[in-house]
């Protein structure tokens, strides 16, 4: 069997070991560094020239695969506490170094577009191995958390045929003719208009009224053409949904889950962090002073998770951001005032310059949010909560559910949806309907936070966003 590097790395000096890996380098005819992805760490492979034939010499080029056996010994350069010093190497696949010279493989410092163009390949460079081994840690520690919690994974059909929700323009999903727009939607597939799902939440509360606590984590579409670097048209979300439970439980739920995946990241993920973060520091230097992050990543994700997150109004937020100095400026690009959809530069100036940590934002105007949110008292405004965070702006959007029936039909009225496409969502506020509450949070915009990654782009494997779906 073959030895991960990860393990092999933690090894005590042995006789017979076998490792395999792609070639990083290889230097002064003697020094092959490998790497399997299993860490960030390279194995040095050591090897006497004499030994072996100089076609095989000839391949031991950058990118190719090879398998090699030999023994652990203590290293004598600094870079290693081990190394293995080669009898028997053999090329698994080769790379032509001419048509390397052409691809981000080549060692040297390659823009993050250049990377993303070879998307095929960026997986295998430093950067891209730790965020995507963070990214399985993070999806790992999103069901551990809900397991432990009693809650339970559930599946939400990713076709959908209501639009209610509201949540964003979709994409149809449908098997007629490209381009004929006259054909009756009766003949298509479903016998209806259905498309790619914007949130399994309406799904997840069914869940959720039966089951007690439930959660989904999905591929999520939004058709939005906003090309920002926060935003996907393919992107995973996370959505607990509680029953038995009020807008406070929903607040708690998401700051607890936040600081917990943070907590397991700084746990689990320590090299890649650290590569990360030093990473960071040195791309950070090139930027003048007032672009530079005043904490480094690691500080950033400790101080969120040792600081209670501030919990204000809507209201009172309205109220910072007028008396605020960019406001009494003219600094907003977006004036202020009660009513308004916060945008993402009031959201920064709130999180970045006047708490400094992450904010919570309660009771929004119900004419903003989505029909299925709790009516507060005021009749103003619904027990709707956004949860901000530096660098990043909104990382959760939640809500408690109007669970009274009456109350709920009337939102429908308002927001002009045929109560004959929601029945079902409708009748589980007849049959023994519970106050309850669940969130959404996008995971993409989570790895952001704990990899410094500014680009949504560069968080999700293979991003979809306008005029880009390659790979
Ligand atoms: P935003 O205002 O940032 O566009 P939203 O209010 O439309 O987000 P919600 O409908 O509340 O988003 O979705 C819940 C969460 O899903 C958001 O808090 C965010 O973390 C994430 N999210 C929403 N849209 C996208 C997107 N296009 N790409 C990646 N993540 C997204
Ligand atoms: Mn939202």
């Amino acid at each position: 069997m073959r030895n991960r590097i990860v393990d092999v790395i933690k090894m005590n000096p042995t006789k017979d070991i076998e490792a395999s890996g792609w070639i990083r380098s290889f230097r002064a005819n003697k020094f092959i560094s490998i790497n399997d992805g299993s860490c960030i760490s390279s194995l040095q492979i050591v090897i006497e020239q004499d030994n072996f034939d100089k076609t095989l010499i000839d391949e031991l080029n950058t990118g190719a695969s090879i398998w090699v056996k030999g023994s652990l010994i203590e290293s004598l350069g600094g870079g290693q506490k081990t190394e293995i010093s080669a009898n028997e190497i053999r090329i698994i696949g080769k790379a032509d170094p001419e048509e390397l010279q052409k691809t981000i493989l080549q060692p040297k410092k390659h823009s993050l577009e250049k990377l993303r163009e070879q998307g095929h390949l960026r997986m295998r460079t430093n950067l891209f191995g730790a965020v995507f081994r963070i990214r399985h840690h993070m999806s790992f520690a999103i069901h551990k958390y809900f397991n432990d919690k009693g809650f339970f994974y559930i599946n939400t059909p990713i076709i959908t045929g209501t639009d209610a929700e509201g949540a964003g323009e979709t994409f149809r999903v449908t098997t007629l003719p490209l381009g004929d727009k006259n054909i009756d939607l009766k003949n298509d597939f479903f016998g209806k208009p259905t498309h790619l799902t914007v949130s399994g939440q309406l799904e997840a509360e069914l869940a959720a009224l039966a089951l007690g606590k439930a959660y989904t984590f999905g591929p999520t579409f939004r058709a939005e053409n906003s090309n920002t670097t926060r935003h996907l048209a393919e992107f995973w979300m996370v959505e607990p949904e509680i029953a038995f439970a009020d807008i406070n439980d929903d607040i708690d739920l998401g700051e607890d889950f936040l600081k917990y995946l943070i907590n397991y990241a700084l746990e689990t993920c320590k090299e890649d962090l650290k590569f990360l973060n030093e990473r960071a520091i040195k791309e950070e230097e090139q930027l003048p002073k007032e672009k530079r992050n005043e904490h480094s990543l690691l500080e950033r994700m400790k101080m969120v998770s040792n600081n209670e997150f501030e919990r204000i109004t809507y209201t009172k937020a309205i109220e910072i951001l007028e008396r605020s100095k960019p406001n009494k400026k003219k600094k907003f690009k977006y004036p202020v005032e009660w009513g308004i959809d916060l945008q993402s530069e009031h959201e920064k100036f709130l999180v970045e310059k006047h708490f400094k940590k992450p904010v919570v934002i309660v009771d929004y105007p119900a004419s903003i949010k989505a029909f299925y949110m709790r009516q507060n008292d005021d009749g103003k405004t619904v027990a709707a909560m956004d949860i901000l965070f530096p660098g990043i702006g909104e990382i959760i959007g939640g809500s408690q559910r109007e669970e009274r029936h009456e109350v709920l039909q009337e939102k429908c009225k308002e927001f002009n949806i045929p109560q004959e496409a929601i029945w079902w969502y409708l009748e589980t506020r007849k049959f023994g309907t519970v106050p309850h509450a669940g969130f959404g949070l996008g995971f993409e915009r989570l790895m952001m936070f704990v990899t410094g990654m500014t680009n949504i782009r560069d968080v999700i494997p293979f991003p979809r966003t306008p005029n880009n779906a390659e790979f």
